[in-house]
Order: structure tokens, then C-alpha cells, then sequence
């Protein structure tokens, strides 16, 4: 059996077994049997004297790195912004900030994957009328887009703007503007050509981690797509999750692409963006 990474916990409370330590000012959340604190403050020591790592514009993309995971969730709190909040903190940041916070969420793979149920229960607690909106932290926000927009988009839809959403963020604000400014120019280019599923059609099978069937299917249809039941000459990707049988043996007979539900969301990810 392959060993399991220490990173990767499941379920919200992943703290459970974790010790806290504050070193110069840091908070970090470590594994007691790994905790060597003589190795660690020579590090820190190391760590604190130098520079966050900021990028160029699109020198990091979300999808080079989100593995689409959650630190954390924390709903009610008053310390992440005005008012009764819940927070989401994403997985994954490489800004390496001296003094960061919580260095184990920035690990891409640290966590459990974003859910439906997750996020039905993040709406759940955020039409709380005492809660005045959702904070987006980690790990950083802007490296896991496919994330923070679902869940920004779906706030919108069922509150409009009664609830505000902030965000922490290791970039700033020239440099997201930057990133804008470049991402309205692919636009340019990119609306003309329409998305890479229009027209197509496109069938899910196997158990996929992120959508029910009504979800993938409401998503290819969203994209401009058909959504398919059975896999024919005529069916153009294949969008296989766990346990894929004859379906994915056809398409494979056919020719026909396939495609991963991760190779499937980047290209989505790059599509929401356009
Ligand atoms: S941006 Fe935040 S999570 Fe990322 S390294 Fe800096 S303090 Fe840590």
C-alpha cells in the first residue's frame, strides 16, 4: 500500500492532530512526531530575513498549480474582516512570505478537495442573517480561481450582493491589475473563437469527484456543449472519473478524446476566465 501523505487530511478538522507553535511572531500548525524545533527555528531564523516572492504577470497560472484543495473552514468567526464571517482558506500559495502565517497550507496537495457538500454548507451558514459575508484566504486565493469563482459566482446567485466576499491575498493590487489588464487581452483574442467545447458533444462516466451527473451535465451545457448518454462516432471527449467501464473501452475503440475530470476542469478554468 503507498504511504499517505501527511499533507493530505480528510474532513474539515484537520487541526485535530496537529500541535500549534508561534515562532518569531509565525503560528504554525506541525506534526508532533516531525516537530524538531532546534532544525525549524534555524530555518525560520533563515526564512524571516528575506523576500515574499512576488510574480511577473501570468508567471503563475492556477492551473500549473491548484489541486482545487481546502485548509481549512471555518464558518462564524470574527477575525477575518467586518462582522460575523465565514472563512474559506484554499491550499497552495508561493509567495513564501517571511513570518507566513500558516506554512502548511502552502502546500498545493495540503487539505481535502473542495466538495459540493462543502460549499452547500458554506451557503448554508452564510444565509445566516448574521453573517455579512465569506472571506477567501489560505494558501492563496488568486491560485485557485477554479475554486473562489465557483463559490463567488454562486454566492451571487443566491444572495445578489447582501453578502460581501473579501480576500487575503499575497498579491498587490498593480500586480492583480496586471493580471487583469492581460487576461482582458486574451479575451480580445479569444471571444471570436468561441470555447474549446462549443458545438461539441461531450460524455461523463465513472464516479467524478467534483460533479454529480446533473452537475457535469449542466456544466456542458453551459459551455455550449451536448451533453451525451452513450459514447458513438459522434461523441467528441469523454470525461472519465473513477471506475469508467464500457464507456471508456468504447471511446478508446473509437478514438475519441479523453479527458480526466483535473484535464477537464483546467480547460473549463481557462474557458470561465475568457
Ligand atoms: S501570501 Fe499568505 S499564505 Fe502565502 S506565503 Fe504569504 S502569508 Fe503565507
Amino acid at each position: 500500500m503507498p504511504e499517505k501523505d501527511k499533507n493530505t487530511q480528510e474532513g474539515p478538522d484537520i487541526r485535530s492532530n496537529l500541535i500549534k507553535v508561534n515562532m518569531g511572531g509565525d503560528t504554525m500548525f506541525v506534526d508532533p512526531d516531525q516537530y524538531k524545533p532546534q532544525l525549524d527555528h534555524q530555518r525560520e531564523l533563515k526564512r524571516m530575513h528575506r523576500k515574499p516572492k512576488n510574480p511577473k504577470p501570468q508567471e503563475w497560472k492556477t492551473e500549473d498549480y491548484s489541486k482545487h484543495k481546502i485548509a481549512d473552514y471555518k464558518p462564524f468567526n470574527f477575525v477575518d474582516g467586518e462582522g460575523v464571517r465565514c472563512s474559506l482558506y484554499v491550499s497552495g500559495c508561493l509567495f513564501d512570505c517571511p513570518g507566513c502565517y500558516n506554512l502548511a497550507a502552502q502546500n498545493f496537495n495540503y487539505g481535502f478537495p473542495y466538495t459540493q457538500e462543502l460549499e452547500d454548507r458554506i451557503i448554508k451558514d452564510l444565509g445566516q442573517p448574521y453573517v455579512q459575508g465569506l472571506t477567501l484566504l489560505g494558501g492563496e486565493p488568486f491560485l485557485n480561481t477554479w475554486v473562489c469563482l465557483r463559490i463567488i459566482n454562486r454566492i451571487r446567485k443566491e444572495f445578489g450582493h447582501s453578502k460581501d466576499i473579501w480576500s487575503w491575498s499575497g498579491y498587490t493590487w498593480d500586480e492583480l491589475q496586471k493580471e487583469f489588464v492581460f487576461e482582458e487581452r486574451k479575451e480580445e483574442n479569444t471571444m471570436m473563437k468561441e470555447n474549446v467545447f462549443t458545438g461539441c458533444t461531450i460524455v461523463a462516466t465513472g464516479k467524478l469527484q467534483h460533479f454529480t451527473r446533473d452537475e457535469i451535465n449542466m456544466k456542458i451545457l453551459e459551455l455550449g456543449a451536448k451533453p451525451g448518454s452513450s459514447v458513438t462516432k459522434k461523441t467528441n471527449y469523454l470525461i472519465c472519473g473513477e471506475k469508467a467501464g464500457s464507456k471508456l473501452a468504447k471511446a478508446q475503440a473509437l478514438g475519441i478524446q479523453i479527458l480526466s475530470e483535473e484535464e477537464f476542469l483546467n480547460m473549463v478554468v481557462g474557458y470561465e476566465w475568457l
